[in-house]
């Protein structure tokens, strides 16, 4: 079960601190291991007291904070399986994903109880909604913190690891509806363990969770992957960046997990320079495309060893490939080698029943013990993203070198394709932010004059650059691509829009297009 696997060893890091509240706030708490490892089964008591059974599913609505995690494994030993909940979804996402999961409880902390309330109505069928923190003055609404001082039976509920779901996440939604992913224990603690040794931690390693929990990789690579080694994870509510910086100097974190967006603050913002972030040891980077450029300015800048990027998917629990923290070049831009007892193929693009030829581009597909049970209620669309021999089609378009470092092109429903050729708008992208005018950029394909498809970009205009103008943008990609590449239309704006898990949601810039 996913809370052995990770607090399996609570008791060996004892007094260690696990959790500690990096929001700056007066008197934040810090838990240990030792009381991560009570209260969670306390409270998983409390839960089974109040009507928690196996198979039930438990909607966990939170920003990042140390009792997060307790909530989870509270959830997961008491038999239920867990979906995550983004905290600023409105009322109606909210109830669409209790609807979609069938969730019979809900967790979330009192600023937030309004909107789960509201979620609760429109969705029906929930039995209790906790809080994980205490309740404003004259709710009616428990805490989970009520449940510590129980004394009632630890529930010894039998666990299936192998069938049973511990984890509920939605896919991000890039790309169409988001999607519940069915993740056993198994496929959980087992990626855990296959990342173990590409990215080791241990008691005294410090990480700052800053990416939200709710998703799959905040989920894994901040919160199981480090309780389970023994490091102490500093949670911070949200990505602010003066807030981020000051918690690194405070906290003396020495590993970073972060998305390309931090990437490039880290590289480009002034405010990197106000703060000591020589504690800084390794920085990993996952779920976007991150441009090997932006990724050395980033590490020259802080004097770090090359930032080290992951890749995975929800449905892949999520980790296939990761550069370990030991690898002392990998080639720039590459996403990683293939983690332990995972298969790749990278199948022709003209004819998904081929391979590749090798070093060629291709989609990636992967099989492995990390693989998801399917998606929940989706027959459909489970079988079209796994085929009959086991392989997941990740939709993702990549290739590998002769060392097996793989690269990730872009995804497959990305590309654009103008008069026949592929463009790519991650490479766009990232040719665009070596523009010193640029802040933020975004590409896509849009439909030009002649009916042919052409990449967009749209620009954040940095503040010192106010006069850039579009023929500016343009020339500076066409002189560094071929010209089929060439970007052929620009609009300003002030910020691209972004998923909380960093990826730039495209589709919300073609409907505006
Ligand atoms: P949905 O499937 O609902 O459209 P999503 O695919 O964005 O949303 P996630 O599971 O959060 O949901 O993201 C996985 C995707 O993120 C991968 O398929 C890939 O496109 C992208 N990704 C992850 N890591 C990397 C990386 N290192 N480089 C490039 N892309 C990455
Ligand atoms: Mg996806």
């Amino acid at each position: 079960p996913i809370h052995d696997a990770v607090l399996g060893r609570a008791a060996e890091y004892g007094d260690t601190p696990a959790l500690v509240d990096g929001s700056g706030a007066e008197g934040a708490p810090t838990l240990t291991y030792a009381q991560v490892d009570a209260f969670h089964r306390l409270v998983a008591a409390g839960l089974a007291e109040t009507g928690v059974r196996k198979g039930d599913v438990l909607a966990l609505h939170s920003p990042n904070t140390v009792l997060f995690p307790v909530a989870f494994y509270a959830a997961t030993r008491a038999g239920a399986a867990v979906t995550t909940v983004h905290p600023l979804a409105t009322p109606e996402e909210f109830a669409k994903q209790l609807r979609d999961s069938s969730a019979r409880w809900i967790v979330t902390v009192s600023p937030l109880l309004p909107a789960a309330r509201a979620a609760a109505e429109l969705a029906g069928g929930i039995e209790e909604i906790f809080l994980c923190d205490q309740p404003p003055a004259g709710e009616n609404v428990r805490s989970l913190q009520a449940f510590l001082g129980s004394t009632g039976p630890v529930p010894g509920i039998e666990v299936d690891p192998d069938e049973d779901v511990a984890a509920l996440p939605y896919s991000s939604g890039t790309t169409g509806v988001p999607k519940g992913v069915m993740l056993t224990h198994t496929s959980m603690a087992t990626n855990l363990a296959q990342l173990e040794p590409f990215v080791p931690m241990g008691p005294g390693d410090r990480i700052l969770a800053v990416l939200p929990f709710f998703h799959i990789y905040g989920l894994t690579a901040l919160m199981n992957a480090p309780l389970r080694q023994g490091a102490t994870v500093v949670v911070q509510p949200r990505f602010e960046l003066d807030a981020f910086l000051r918690a690194v100097q405070e906290h003396r974190i020495n590993g970073l997990y972060v998305a390309p967006p931090i990437v490039l603050a880290l590289a480009k913002h002034p405010a990197v320079a106000d703060y000591d972030l020589s504690s800084l040891e390794y920085v990993v980077s996952a779920a976007a495309p991150l441009d090997a450029a932006l990724a050395e300015a980033c590490s020259k800048r802080l004097g770090l060893p090359p930032v080290r990027q992951a890749y995975g998917m929800t449905e892949l629990s999520p980790g296939t490939h990761v550069v370990p923290l030991d690898a002392e070049t990998p080639p720039p831009g590459t996403v990683g080698r293939l983690l332990p007892s995972t298969e790749m193929r990278i199948l022709s693009l003209d004819d998904p029943a081929k391979d590749a030829a090798p070093g060629e581009e291709g989609e990636i597909a992967i099989r492995g013990p990390q693989v998801m049970k399917g998606y929940l209620g989706r027959p459909d669309a489970t079988a079209a993203m796994i085929d009959a021999e086991g392989w997941v089609h990740t939709g993702d378009v990549g290739r590998v070198d002769g060392d097996g470092w793989l690269f990730v092109v872009d995804r497959v429903k990305e590309l654009i394709k103008y008069k026949g050729f592929q463009v790519a708008p991650a490479e766009l992208e990232a040719l665009l932010l070596t523009h010193e005018g640029i802040a933020d950029a975004a590409v896509i394909g849009v439909t030009g004059d002649d009916g042919t498809e052409i990449p967009k970009a749209f620009v954040v205009r940095q503040p010192s650059a106010p006069g850039l103008t579009a023929e500016e943008v343009v020339a500076h990609v066409a002189a560094r691509v071929s010209p089929y590449k060439k970007v052929r239309a620009v609009e300003f704006v002030d910020t691209v829009p972004r998923a909380a898990s960093g990826k730039i949601l495209r589709r919300e810039l073609r409907q505006r297009s």
